[in-house]
C-alpha cells in the first residue's frame, strides 16, 4: 500500500521547509508531506552564517547570482521580496537587524530559532515531516508521482544510522503517491548535512538536464610554503581570477591565510570561477593585490612618500604600515630583498619589482576544499527547463524544483537563502492552486 498525498516535498532544507509552510497556508485542505533524509532536520540551517544563520541581505539583484537567465533569477527574486522575508520571519517571531555588508541576521543571533520557527510553523500547519527517508526513485504515472522511499537510509553524520538496502524503483520500498512533487534537496555542498546530490539524479530521470556541478564559496587550497606562516592572519586585498576565454573577474574584500592556503570572504566569492574554469579545462590563475585600490602609479607614490615622510624607518617596517606586518616580513623575504634596509636606499629596480608583487602577488592555486567545505554548489538543473512562473518543470509536469538543486548559486551575504525562499514561494503558489 502507498500513502497517497496531495503534495510531496523531497527535501526539507529551508527550500523544502518553506515550500511546504507557504502551500498550506495557501491550501489548508491539501495533505503535504515532506520527506527527508537526515534523522534531524535543519542541520545546513543550523552550520549557516557561522552558526547565527544570515538569513538575506537588504539589497539582492540578480548581480549577485551566477549560473542561469539573470532574467529568471530577477522574476523569481521580485515574486518574494527581501521585505516579504523579513515580515514572514519577524510573524515567525525571528525579527531580523542589518550588519556589514547589508547582511541580515536573527536578532537572537542563532540559526537555532530560524529552525525551530521553521519546524514550528510546520507542525502547526499539519505538514507531515518525516525524517529518516532517502527519496530513491520517482516515477509518473499519469497524472500522479510514485516515490521508492529507503526508510532509516543512512545518512552521513547521523549518530546511528540503520543501514536498509534502498529500493531501486519507485515501486519497492515505502512509497508515497503524490499528485504534486516538489524537488528541493539541494546540490552537493555539505554532504554530511544530507545533500550529496541525490536530487541531480531524480531530476535526471525524470527528463532534465544537468548543468555540471562543482564547488563554490570554498576555500582555495594552495601549493608552495608561502601561506603557512601566515595561518590567521586576515587583510583586505583584491583578487582577480584570469580565465583564458573571460574577461578578469576583480572581488575586493578580506583574504584569510590559512594553513592550507586561503579563505575569507573574497576567496569564496572567487572560488566559482575558479572552478568553472578548472571544469571546462580552461587555464586559469588567481592573484592578489595587497594594495586593493591602487595602480602600479598610485602604489609607488605611497612609497616614495613613505621614504620622504620617514626616510630612516626599514623597508619591513614601513611596508607593515600599509599591509599586516607578518605579510610584509614574507614578501620582502621571498623576493629576497633586505627587510633591514631603508626605503630611501631601496634601488629604484628593487622599488618597482617590490610594487609589482605587491600588485599582483600570485596565489597558486591547486584545487579546493571540496563539497565537505563548499557553502553552496554551482551548476544544477537549467532554469531554462522550468517555468520561472511556478517553477515547474518543462520536462516533467506536476514536478517542481526549488533552490540549490538548480543552477543559481549567490555570492557570500545571504543571496542564497534568499533564493531559498524567493523560489519556494513561487513553487508554492503553484502547487497551492493545483486541482
Ligand atoms: C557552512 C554553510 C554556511 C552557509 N551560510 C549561509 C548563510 O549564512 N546565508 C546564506 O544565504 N546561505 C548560506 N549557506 C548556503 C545555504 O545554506 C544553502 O544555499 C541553502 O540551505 C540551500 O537550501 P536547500 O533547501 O535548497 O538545500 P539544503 O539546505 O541542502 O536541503 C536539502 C535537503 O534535502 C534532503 N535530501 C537530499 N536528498 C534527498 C533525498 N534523496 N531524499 C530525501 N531527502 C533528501 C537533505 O537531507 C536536506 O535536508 C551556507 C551553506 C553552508 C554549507
Amino acid at each position: 500500500m502507498a500513502d497517497a498525498v496531495d503534495v510531496a516535498i523531497v527535501g526539507a532544507g529551508a527550500a523544502g521547509l518553506t515550500t511546504a509552510i507557504f502551500a498550506a497556508r495557501l491550501n489548508p485542505n491539501f495533505t503535504i508531506v515532506a520527506l527527508d533524509s537526515a534523522q534531524r532536520l535543519g542541520a545546513k540551517i543550523l552550520v549557516s552564517g557561522g552558526g547565527r544563520c544570515n538569513i538575506t541581505n537588504v539589497r539582492v539583484t540578480p548581480a549577485d547570482f551566477f549560473g542561469g537567465s539573470p532574467h529568471v533569477v530577477r522574476r523569481v527574486l521580485s515574486a518574494f521580496t527581501v521585505d516579504q522575508t523579513v515580515a514572514f520571519f519577524r510573524e515567525l517571531g525571528v525579527p531580523l537587524h542589518v550588519e556589514d555588508d547589508g547582511k541580515l541576521f536573527p536578532d537572537s543571533n542563532r540559526a537555532r530559532t530560524v529552525v525551530d520557527a521553521l519546524l514550528g510553523e510546520a507542525e502547526r500547519l499539519g505538514i507531515r515531516l518525516l525524517t529518516g527517508r532517502r527519496v530513491t526513485a520517482i516515477a509518473r504515472d499519469g497524472d500522479q508521482f510514485e516515490m521508492g522511499v529507503a526508510e532509516g537510509a543512512a545518512v552521513v553524520g547521523d549518530a546511528h544510522p540503520t543501514p536498509t538496502r534502498p529500493p531501486t524503483s519507485a515501486s519497492e520500498g515505502r512509497r508515497y503517491v503524490a499528485r504534486r512533487v516538489v524537488l528541493a534537496t539541494g546540490g552537493l555542498s555539505l554532504p554530511k548535512t544530507g545533500s550529496d546530490g541525490s536530487g541531480h539524479r531524480l531530476a535526471q530521470a525524470l527528463g532534465h538536464a544537468l548543468v555540471p556541478p562543482t564547488p563554490a564559496l570554498v576555500p582555495f587550497v594552495l601549493s608552495g610554503d608561502f601561506h603557512r606562516p601566515l595561518s590567521g592572519v586576515s587583510q583586505d586585498v583584491e583578487l582577480t581570477i584570469r580565465a583564458a576565454g573571460d574577461k578578469p573577474v576583480r572581488l575586493r574584500g578580506a583574504l584569510l591565510w590559512t594553513h592550507f592556503g586561503v579563505s575569507g570572504p573574497v576567496v569564496l566569492n572567487a572560488s566559482r570561477f575558479w572552478h568553472r574554469a578548472e571544469l571546462e579545462q580552461r587555464s586559469v590563475t588567481v592573484s592578489a593585490s595587497f594594495l586593493p585600490g591602487d595602480d602600479f602609479a598610485a602604489a609607488e607614490r605611497r612609497l616614495l612618500e613613505l621614504s620622504q615622510s620617514q626616510p630612516r624607518l626599514s623597508l619591513q617596517h614601513a611596508l607593515g604600515t600599509l599591509i599586516p606586518a607578518r605579510v610584509a616580513e614574507a614578501v620582502l623575504q621571498e623576493l629576497g630583498i633586505a627587510a633591514g634596509v631603508s626605503l630611501a636606499q631601496l634601488a629604484r629596480e628593487s622599488r618597482r619589482r617590490l610594487v609589482h608583487a605587491l600588485l599582483e602577488w600570485p596565489l597558486p592555486v591547486t584545487g579546493s576544499r571540496g563539497y565537505n567545505h563548499a557553502e553552496v554548489t554551482a551548476g544544477g538543473v537549467p532554469l531554462a527547463e522550468l517555468d520561472p512562473a511556478t517553477m515547474e518543470s518543462r520536462k516533467c509536469p506536476g514536478l517542481f524544483l526549488v533552490g540549490e538543486i538548480l543552477d543559481v548559486d549567490g555570492r557570500i551575504g545571504g543571496f542564497n537563502f534568499q533564493w531559498a525562499w524567493s523560489s519556494a514561494w513561487v513553487a508554492a503558489q503553484a502547487v497551492a492552486a493545483a486541482k
